[in-house]
């Protein structure tokens, strides 16, 4: 059985105060509201990672949002996937859009990441997506199916079962524009096509696909009750402790 999950980006944002008053905020919701198996993860700014990872416990999970993916080295500013475990996080997201956008982060430099930080313990929340032109030239299909090719179907099949893939529309991420629960229920289900056809229908079958790009406690119900959908990857609403514990209690629902 797949994994439901929630995940949380708070990307760039809360100073370290700000981040421990919020983290503590929604595990005590979660702690008090949660019912059912589902997963609740907040990915953070790498400054709060190691005091988020102690008040988590096992109610809501750390994860980072990107390591580097060289083991160790003269990389001054980065931070390495044996750190971010070593703090104990047990998630990294690899290759957000904004990555890819504004870090010109590619399909194989994703690759590498994702070996350094399973080789870490870590599970990487991998994320792919189209861009709005993409989207409207109709080209998605292909732009998904070279990012999964060139970035994680390298893996073996036992590594490629410890990942989590969050597909996220370029267009919907941040602008207030979701996919519809039709526009993404196709393209999970495509995605878990493509994982069958290069792996297995059991592999496919134990994916978590994750949709992420504006979700929030309106839309949530419908998006997560798409036969592929897995759960979300929550941007702008993972920033209010109400709207994201309401999210992650979409599931039981
Ligand atoms: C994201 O950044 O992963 C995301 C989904 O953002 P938002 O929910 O704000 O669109």
């Amino acid at each position: 059985m797949r994994k439901k999950i929630v995940a949380g980006n708070w990307k760039m944002n809360l100073d370290y105060a700000e981040g421990i008053s919020l983290f503590s905020e929604i595990v005590n919701m979660v702690r008090d509201e949660k019912q059912g198996e589902q997963l609740a993860i907040i990915c953070a700014p790498s400054i709060h990672l190691n005091s988020l990872a102690k008040l988590g416990g096992n109610t809501v999970s750390i994860g980072a949002q990107n390591c580097h993916q060289k083991e160790s080295g003269a990389y001054t500013g980065e931070i390495s996937a044996k750190m971010i475990k070593s703090v104990g996080c047990e998630y990294v997201i690899i290759g957000h859009s904004e990555r890819r956008q504004y870090f010109a982060e590619n399909n194989e430099l994703l690759a590498e990441k994702t070996i350094i930080a399973l080789q870490n313990g870590l599970t990487p929340i991998f994320c792919i997506g189209e861009t709005l032109d993409e989207r409207n030239n109709g080209s998605y299909f292909e732009v998904l199916k070279s990012q999964l090719e060139e970035s994680i179907f390298g893996l073996s099949a036992e590594d490629f079962g410890k990942i989590v893939i969050a597909y996220e529309p370029v267009w919907a991420i941040g602008t207030g524009l979701t996919a519809t629960s039709e526009q993404a229920q196709e393209v999970h289900a495509f995605i878990r096509k493509e994982i069958a056809g290069k792996y297995d229908s059991v592999v496919a079958d134990n994916t978590s696909i994750l949709y992420g790009g504006s979700c929030n406690p309106k839309n949530a119900g419908e998006l997560f009750a798409q036969t592929d959908i897995d759960g979300g990857l929550i941007g702008g609403a993972s920033l209010k402790s109400r709207d994201f514990v309401d999210i992650v209690k979409t599931f039981n629902a």
